[in-house]
């Protein structure tokens, strides 16, 4: 971590800095690992300020390019977070690629993670080592009796709980989270979403087991009743009874007492949000096309015969490798690809193996391997096609986002031979 780096210079863990210092929430974590019952993500109004909500999605360079031009306009952000719209760590490439891009890019930013930390303990050693300074864990519930009435499932790699082993999961993680963070040095706060009739009994009791655990502030939040959830009809708690709640757990822990809830791609001071402002920076930001390393000589193709571009990256059992000759384009060789299963390392293993390759032209291709693959100067360029259409884009500099079909979340092709649990 860099020892010059102020660490009260964060709006929501320093209250006295929030007047002068801002945030900025990159939306790159667009899955998510748990379904809390107040939470729906369809919505993307821009005049709709709650967790879980953006007008985008970006990939970990678009989200780079989107702060340092955010920055230039408003050098008050002192903080990067990721908070959605998912879950940072059921996205953990995306998540921990743009980390470290911010980190290499933005060293005078504190970096902030906000979670449920369902999927973060096997993730612990990453955060000090990227430098990230400060995380945020939402914990309703110490209770999986009361947990159980807040999550209807939690997704764990391939295993789904529900009910209160959900809930038991989820409070088991959250505490090997925090205590994990804590070890490491970095600062904690908890949330805590004030459900009245649900856990509004039961806030000093989080308070006291988190304090436990050695978080070191507290939010209790209010319920944002939100269309389409279980918790729709639930009123919002009145500003009486959070006073009351805030008061009886700071007897564990300080409170926060003023917080925003912000969206997923939240820009500016606390008080002085702008995301509505660089809405059309972030929308440009989503439409970018990653830069292509000209310096290496070939472009790896998925295909099924050798004419078209057609299949997925997961799918590919051995992939062309092409160079540009004359007018034209020469194939030099057919590679193999690391063979099915493995996680993110089979997408490490295929990105060194065509690391000679700036582009790989495919059917279609996930998130998590996408993530993996541009960061490692291999980016996956999604298009239907002749071959030679994409070589020609591809080597003549074309942005090749003219290719890309529409994405609607994986697509794998019929016959992709991963593991069953999509790309990631
Ligand atoms: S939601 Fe609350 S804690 Fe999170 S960034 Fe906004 S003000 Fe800070």
């Amino acid at each position: 971590m860099n020892p010059a780096l102020d660490l009260n210079r964060h709006p929501c863990f320093h209250a006295e800095s929030h007047g002068h210092c801002g945030r900025i929430h990159l939306p790159v974590a667009p899955r998510c690992n748990l379904k809390c019952a107040y939470c729906n993500r369809r919505y993307n109004c821009v005049n709709e300020s709650r967790p879980g909500v953006t007008s985008a999605v970006l990939s970990p360079h678009q989200a780079v390019g989107y702060l340092e031009r955010v920055v230039a306009a408003e050098p008050r952000i002192s903080v990067v977070g990721i908070a959605g719209p998912g879950d940072p760590f059921a996205n953990p490439d995306e998540t921990l690629t743009t980390l470290r891009l911010v980190r290499e890019r933005c060293p005078e930013m504190l970096l902030c993670v906000a979670t449920n930390a369902l999927g973060l303990p096997p993730l612990l050693d990453e955060l000090p080592a990227l430098g990230v300074t400060h995380v945020t864990v939402t914990v309703n519930a110490v209770d999986p009796a009361v947990g159980a009435s807040l999550y209807a499932w939690a997704r764990d790699g391939k295993v789904i709980y529900r009910g209160p082993e959900a809930a038991a999961v989820l409070l088991e993680r959250q505490r090997l989270a925090v205590t994990g963070l804590k070890a490491r040095g970095i600062l904690v706060k908890v949330n805590c979403i004030v459900v009245p009739g649900v856990n509004d009994h039961h806030v000093a009791e989080v308070a006291r087991t988190v304090a436990g655990w050695g978080a070191d502030v507290l939010n209790v939040m209010g319920l944002v009743p939100t269309a389409g959830t279980p918790l729709a009809d639930v009123p919002e708690p009145g500003p009486e009874l959070l006073r009351e709640l805030r008061a009886e757990a700071e007897r564990f822990l300080p409170q926060m007492r003023h917080c925003r809830r912000c969206r997923a791609d939240a820009v500016g001071l606390l008080g002085e949000d702008r995301s509505g402002e660089f809405a059309p920076l972030l929308q440009e930001a989503a439409e970018a096309p990653p830069p292509l390393r000209t310096d290496r000589p070939h472009v790896a193709v998925a295909t099924r015969e050798g004419m078209l571009v057609n299949q997925h990256l997961g799918e590919a059992r051995s992939f062309q490798v092409w160079a540009r000759k004359g007018a034209g384009f020469l194939l030099v060789e057919e590679r193999p690809a690391p063979p099915p299963g493995g996680g993110p390392d089979r997408w490490r293993r295929l990105a060194e193996g065509l690391g000679d390759c700036r582009a790989v032209l495919v059917s279609g291709v996930g998130e998590g391997p996408r993530a993996i693959l541009t960061e490692a100067g291999v980016v996956p360029i999604e298009m239907d096609g002749f071959i030679e259409l994409g070589l020609s884009a591809v080597f003549s500099g074309v942005d090749p986002t003219r290719f890309r079909r529409r994405r609607a979340g994986c697509s794998r092709g019929p016959g992709c031979g991963g593991d069953g649990s999509g790309c990631g």
